[in-house]
């Protein structure tokens, strides 16, 4: 295998906030030296709106469903931003690791792009949804550095 054929599929997990520029920069990068696909995944995690002590763990339904919508725009969005409108994008409900890490092996993806850190700090080396992803991968992590 040479080295320009190593990854031929990307996937680009992003949250939804202005993190989100640098991982798709990166990927982009990524994509163009190994001339591969870039695909998108979003993931919504459900949130309780209630005590933790109900038994109502998910968003109610049309909640999900503005929430989803929003999240789509923002990936159409983002991929217009990089003059790539035409990669696959994708919003899914549930884990965001599961997600991650089920899209990686079924779409046979080589290498995931996510950023060091997105919504939850910089406190740690690694944040927790890239640590959560590195446990269990089924194939290459590039970690993008947040400034
Ligand atoms: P975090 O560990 O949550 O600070 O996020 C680190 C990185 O994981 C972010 O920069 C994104 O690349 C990715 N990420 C975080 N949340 C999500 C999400 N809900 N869906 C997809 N990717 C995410």
């Amino acid at each position: 295998m040479t080295i320009t054929s190593m990854y031929k599929k990307i996937l680009v997990a992003v949250d939804v906030s202005s993190e989100a520029h640098q991982v798709m920069q990166q990927a982009r990068g990524l994509a163009k030296c190994f001339d591969a696909t870039l695909q998108l995944i979003h993931v919504i995690e459900p949130v309780a709106l209630n005590s933790p002590y109900e038994l109502t763990p998910d968003l109610p339904i049309e909640m999900q469903h503005v929430q989803v919508e929003r999240a789509k725009a923002f990936l159409a969005k983002l991929a217009m931003d990089f003059d790539l409108p035409d990669i696959r994008q994708e919003v899914r409900l549930g884990s965001t690791k599961r997600n991650i890490l089920e899209t990686a092996e079924t779409e046979k993806i080589d290498v995931i792009v996510m950023g060091t850190h997105g919504r939850h700090g910089i406190g740690l080396l690694l944040g927790s949804t890239a640590t959560s992803v590195l446990h269990g991968t089924p194939c290459d992590v590039y970690t993008v550095r947040i400034k």
